[in-house]
């Protein structure tokens, strides 16, 4: 590192930069870390953590319905959004504690504020300029809204956790995974929530008969969906905000979530000081060792514009601090079959290809689908039903996807992945005993086959 601060410096402290720079401080170099905000991150801070707590908060409204079946009387529960969001900060602030302590243990300097680049080698954070052999740019992603009059009253998923007062009449904006999982939270926990998206069917991208079926369970959900739809203005009035819809409709409501997508963190990082390449919508183009077209500064995670997801931006950390600090071979970061959960009421969780992407691939194809009330919807009365499927290579008889649309989707799922990934066929998913009785059983028990 001769004449340099750092042997490898960060630029932000969210899952892929904090893993990145505690797994190359173990491998004994010199490591700064900089950060202007959330230490953690977005999944931390203002993503899956949270989301997943104030899931779990909206579910106890279906537990506490079900209940009355299983023989519990329950006076009304009352829901009091403070104590929520009051325990939720109080949780993330002992996970920022976790976060920095990690990364001192670890021997990393920890930098607060916002980092510049300068050149090829150095940034500026306030008045000071480090300089480091390596730059690794994890600035994340940040919320787009789009543009329309009074766009400025949307709130995004930075200050949803924080509302001063709960909103009984609530809208969000969008249709992919944030906009059904807030739409779902906000639902349970008893506002009226109605959702807004310009598309005809909801998580565009997701396999189609698993989209149709969450999206019939979620407006089974009591969740007002308004298709084919867009924004065209809001208006503050005095206790509320008018949206004025392209249906001709206006609706009063009490907050407005734009969940209309995530864009590469790139505002004032000083990319133009040394001419890195970025895509149209402002992400940095790296290269599969995740170097930048400057060959001393690397970037990955979200604003890379990969898969926007903890998870990725994890891995391409490990793949990264291997490649650049072991003697070992180099190796490459395996984009193919990352399974994915979106939880909303009831949860997706998915892996490998969508029905309709496996006809595009394979010459031929064997579908097995089936729907049901799950047990625990007996009793209760709850009219809730639940998807499994999995579409299977004709020719070498792997399972090449797997969709599921039910209670812990994401749980399940994540032990599919692993089939999936290992290229499992369906007489191996068929030859495995299944668990009774469970949900999840079904998907070693598919026998008839729904289509080719
Ligand atoms: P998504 O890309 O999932 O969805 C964005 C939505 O906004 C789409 O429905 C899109 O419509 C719509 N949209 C985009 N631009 C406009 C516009 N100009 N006007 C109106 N609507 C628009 O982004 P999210 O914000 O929901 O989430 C960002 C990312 O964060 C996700 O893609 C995911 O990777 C990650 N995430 C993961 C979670 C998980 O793992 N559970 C949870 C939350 C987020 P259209 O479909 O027509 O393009």
């Amino acid at each position: 590192m001769a004449g340099y601060d750092f042997d490898l410096l960060v630029i932000g402290a969210g899952s892929g930069g904090v893993r990145a720079a505690r797994m190359s401080a173990a491998q004994g170099i010199k490591v700064g870390i900089i950060e202007d905000r959330y230490w953690g991150g977005t999944c931390v801070n203002v993503g899956c953590v949270p989301k997943k707590l104030y899931s779990y908060a909206a579910h106890f409204a279906e537990d506490f319905a079900d209940a009355a079946g299983y023989g519990w009387s329950i006076s009304k529960p009352e829901f009091s959004w403070p104590t929520l969001r009051d325990n939720r900060a109080a949780e993330i602030l002992r996970l920022n504690g976790v976060y920095n302590r990690l990364l001192e243990g670890s021997g990393v300097q920890r930098i607060e504020g916002r980092g510049k680049i300068l050149s090829a080698h150095t940034v500026q954070v306030g008045d000071k300029t480090w300089s480091s052999e390596r730059l690794l740019i994890a600035t994340g992603s940040w919320p787009f809204i789009p543009d329309f009059p009074g766009a400025e009253f949307c709130i995004t998923s930075n200050e949803i956790f924080d509302l001063p007062e709960f909103p009984k009449r609530f809208l969000v904006y969008g249709g992919g995974y944030i906009a059904v999982e807030f739409a779902s939270i906000f639902n349970g926990l008893g506002a009226e929530t109605t959702l807004v998206y310009r598309g005809d069917k909801v998580l565009r991208g997701f396999d189609e008969e698993a989209r149709s079926f969450a999206q019939d369970e979620i407006k089974g959900h009591g969740i007002s969906l308004l298709l084919g739809c867009e924004i065209l203005r809001i208006d503050r009035h005095l206790n509320a905000l008018a949206v004025t819809l392209s249906d001709g409709r206006t609706l009063e409501v009490d907050a407005v979530l734009s969940a209309t997508g995530r864009r590469g963190n790139v505002t004032d990082l000083g990319l133009e000081n040394v001419g890195i390449k970025t895509n149209k919508n402002g992400e940095i183009t790296v290269d599969t060792n995740f170097c930048t077209t400057i060959p001393s500064i690397y970037a990955l995670g979200d604003v890379t514009g990969g898969p926007q997801l903890t998870p990725v931006a994890l891995a391409e950390a490990m793949t990264l601090v291997h490649n650049l600090y072991s003697e070992e071979e180099n190796r490459v970061m395996d984009y193919a079959n990352i399974p994915t959960a979106v939880f909303c009421h009831p949860n997706i969780g998915t892996v490998g290809l969508s029905e309709e992407k496996a006809r595009e691939v394979y010459k031929s194809i064997r579908v097995y689908s089936t729907r049901f009330k799950p047990m625990r919807n007996t009793l209760s009365g709850n009219e809730g039903r639940c998807l499994m499927k999995l579409v299977v290579d004709d020719a070498s008889d792997k399972v090449v996807g797997c969709h599921v649309v039910g209670a812990d989707a994401g749980e399940l799922v994540q032990g599919i992945g692993i089939a999936v990934k290992a290229g499992l066929t369906k007489a191996d998913f068929d030859a495995t005993i299944g668990i009774h009785p469970t949900s999840a059983e079904e998907l070693v028990t598919l026998r008839t086959l729904t289509r080719r």
